[in-house]
């Protein structure tokens, strides 16, 4: 699944491939997004201006010049392409726009599981996130306090897109190893200390994500993780073999030397 440095990366080039651009023309390539881009819908779309893109956790928004927005999430699998208008639609291609550079912009997803949905001025797109993790506005303190009712596991608590918004389970679990906490420490019980190592270890392999923002495929290392699918390798920290473990049906990478 893609996280958060993915999409943040998908949402700036979307950004620089619609910048001033006007969408000339929408067609819902398969059924499920059929389903929410219906012609009544492409209407509303078709000779809108794009006004800017923005993201939401792991959400894209793209701004239209009436106040209407389209909501974006990849899902498991989804990703931007873009080619010539007359040229074939790239393969897996499941929404294509046709903007008025001559260029077609494609939502493009083997699966087909990504989601795109229309939402008028009038009730924009209400989404339960949490704070972004990468907000200076959000504080240790703050975080600890939502955390003194989280009576699970640090990390799959984590991976709560109420607590905070776009955190996946690759992240989650790099952030326990940079804090050195052990991702079986019961939320409630961390300290501020320790929270605050945690909020910054966050950050920090967050921004490693992005100065890495390549899509994460197993066994394709695109983005040195520190523990994530590194079973058995040696922790970079204290050498001690990387452990796996089964946390809420999701492997969790983790050093027992020095993730106390
Ligand atoms: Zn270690």
């Amino acid at each position: 699944m893609p996280e958060l440095p993915e999409v943040e990366a998908a949402v700036r080039e979307l950004r620089r491939w619609t910048k001033q651009r006007r969408i000339v023309a929408l067609e819902p390539l398969h059924r499920a997004q059929a389903r929410t881009l219906g012609a009544a819908v492409q209407r509303r779309i078709v000779g809108r201006h794009i006004t800017g893109v923005t993201r939401r956790g792991k959400h894209q928004l793209i701004h239209l010049d009436d106040g209407a927005t389209l909501l974006v999430h990849f899902r498991l699998d989804g990703e931007w392409a873009r080619a010539a208008a007359n040229a074939a639609a790239p393969r897996h291609a499941r929404v294509a726009f046709e903007l008025d550079d001559g260029k077609a912009l494609y939502l493009t997803d083997p699966r087909a599981l990504c989601t795109i949905t229309w939402h008028a001025a009038s009730a924009p797109p209400t989404l339960a996130l949490g704070p972004e993790p990468e907000d200076p506005a959000l504080t240790p303190q703050m975080l600890r306090e939502w955390l003194r009712n989280k009576r699970g596991p640090i990390k799959p608590v984590l991976l709560d897109q109420r607590l905070l918004a776009g955190v996946g389970n690759i992240y989650a679990q790099e952030a326990c190893w940079h804090a050195q906490i052990n991702p079986k420490t019961i939320a409630s019980r961390l300290s501020l200390a320790r929270v605050e190592r945690l909020l910054a270890g966050l950050r920090t392999a967050l921004a490693d994500g992005h100065v890495n923002a390549g899509r994460y495929r197993t066994g394709v290392r695109t983005i040195p993780f520190k523990v994530y699918d590194r079973t058995g390798e040696p922790c970079a920290r204290c050498e001690t073999p990387i452990k796996r473990i089964t946390q809420a049906g999701r492997g969790t990478w983790y050093c027992r030397g020095c993730q106390k």
